[in-house]
């Protein structure tokens, strides 16, 4: 045996929704060398790797096994002893179904030193998300966790049937869909009460979580007309009448709602929680890159010449250009000082929070986010002879540049940063198709998103278009898309209302 081997944690996930991991979870996942993880962990968080760590799927595909329980645990030592810190990620609680204790009894014959951090089990979590409590007060004292095999003739001797239907309070069951009705009926055969409220929840605290609710004598057949599949848990018990009054995550406006983001993947994440806040399932299909040009000659010459006050007037037009100035600055060794003497303009809302979050308050932010507003407003503020410097995209209208020009002004263009096509994969086509709403938050992201799909006729049919205003609404209609809401306010807040009222009208609805 070599000399001294690394802990191997035995981490549970969570039920699926990434907020459901705990907070050490988190912190073990962004430390690891080596993350073995199983088929129903959540993406989100294995993104929370470092970059070089090794993400190694073991998990067991429906119908076929990727690798061995032996192999698993062969692996768990063997990288523990290469003194590689190993993550072992686990579905909801390592030690509930999760075969970790066969994987800790393993670390333990091999001397490999291991902690186990519990994780959020989906026989609580999937009911709590459906509004059902496992105990209450007047319902239920005692709950039983119980582990049922897709094929019930594997089970009968493992489970002790008579217990099962004698057991005073909630039942929860974790186990595929196939063996609900075999279950219900033994538990029924040995003197369950038909008529006990029950539910089956399918996908807990995932995006497109489904509940149906039934008695121990129908909920078999229910589950099967609703067509339920895996993963699912089965609550048996009064406690599952409560949801009638309890239910909660149905509730929120965009539940059920798949929306596609198509911004730059740095700055997907701002929209995507606040659709997710909403109960959206939010797929981000970037179609476009921000390639800064930070350190380029030019660049980096009109931060020294804003610093040294040769412009009365910077012009910012978007919150991606806005970092930039900050960062731009920086590396010339400035801050927002530099800006002293300057009136700062910014193309809107969004921008102005960027400067602000650089500790730079706009001195004008016009109030509809378009570059012929802000021009209008530096216009009738009076441009003449003054030199202003516009910082914004390498490609982008004119508009700003022109009116300025037209009307007096000294204008100077920097390229703070390029747009790119990012390459769509597949999977994120996929996301894109079953999506009900795709978000369009630029005109680059419209004119990238078709090149990328092959033009407007790959364009799927079902979702409905929303952008961010009447530019990139101008840009996508051009495209032969039809646009079914544009944000009054050009921001990701009035993307995120402009849907949401969309969502609510009958259109959006039907
Ligand atoms: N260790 C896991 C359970 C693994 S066994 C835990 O503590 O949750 C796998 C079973 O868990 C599935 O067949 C299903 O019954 C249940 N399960 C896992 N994730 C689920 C989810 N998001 N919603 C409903 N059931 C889930």
């Amino acid at each position: 045996m070599s000399a001294k081997s690394a802990t191997v944690y035995l981490v549970g996930a969570g039920p699926g929704d990434p907020g459901l991991a705990t907070v050490r979870a988190a912190e073990l996942i962004a430390r690891a060398d080596v993350i073995l993880y199983d088929r129903l962990v959540s993406q989100q968080l294995l993104a929370g790797a470092r970059a070089g760590a090794e993400l190694v799927y073991v998990g067991k595909e429906p119908g076929g096994h990727t690798m061995t329980q032996d192999e698993i645990n062969g692996l768990l030592v063997a990288h523990a002893r290469k003194g590689r810190s190993v993550v072992r990620l686990k579905g909801g609680d390592p030690f509930v179904f999760g075969r970790g204790g066969e994987e800790a009894e393993a670390l333990a014959e091999a001397g490999v030193p291991f902690e186990v951090v519990p994780g959020v089990t989906a026989g609580i979590a999937a009911p709590a998300y459906a509004g059902i409590p496992v105990t209450h007060r007047d319902e239920a004292s005692a709950v039983a966790f119980v582990t049922a095999h897709e094929d019930p003739a594997k089970e009968e001797s493992a489970l002790d049937w008579p217990a099962l239907a004698a057991f005073p309070g909630t039942l929860v069951f974790y186990m595929g869909v196939g063996s609900l009705p075999a279950l219900t009926a033994e538990l029924q055969r040995h003197g369950r009460d038909a008529g006990e409220p029950a539910a089956v929840v399918e996908r807990g605290t995932l995006p497109r979580q489904r509940t149906v609710t039934g008695t121990l004598a129908d909920i078999a057949e229910l589950a099967r007309e609703a067509r339920v599949r895996a993963p699912a848990v089965t609550i048996v018990g009064r406690v599952a009448a409560l949801r009638e009054r309890l239910t909660w995550l149905e509730l929120a406006p965009l539940h059920g709602k798949r929306v596609a983001v198509t911004r730059a993947r740095a700055q997907a994440s701002g929209l995507a929680a606040d659709l997710e806040r909403l109960g959206a399932e939010v797929v981000e299909v970037p179609s476009i890159r921000i390639e800064p040009r930070l350190g380029a000659a030019d660049v980096q010459r009109a931060m020294r010449r804003l610093a040294a006050g040769e412009f009365e007037v910077l012009c910012v037009t978007s919150p991606n250009g806005a970092g930039l100035v900050l960062a731009a600055l920086e590396q010339e060794g400035l801050d927002a000082r530099a800006l002293g003497g300057v009136t700062v303009a910014a193309i809107g809302p969004g921008t102005a929070a960027a400067l602000r979050a650089g500790g730079v308050a706009a001195d004008l932010v016009p109030e509809r986010s378009i570059a012929e507003s802000l021009a209008a407003e530096l216009v009738s503020a009076g441009v003449r002879g003054k030199h202003v410097l516009i910082a914004r995209a390498a490609e982008a209208r004119d508009v700003l540049p022109q009116q300025l020009g037209d009307a007096g002004a000294q204008v100077e263009v920097v390229a703070l940063y390029e747009t790119m096509r990012e390459p769509l994969d597949m999977d994120r086509l996929e996301g894109l198709a079953g999506a009900d709403y795709i978000t369009f938050t630029s005109s680059s992201t419209v004119r990238f998103l078709l090149e990328s799909i092959g033009g407007v006729e790959r364009f799927p049919r079902g979702p409905r278009v929303v952008s961010i205003g009447p530019v990139t609404s101008e840009t996508a209609r051009e495209h032969g898309l039809t646009v079914h809401a544009e944000a009054e306010r050009h921001d990701v807040d009035g993307l995120v209302e402009a849907l949401l009222a969309d969502a609510l009208s009958p259109a959006g609805t039907a």
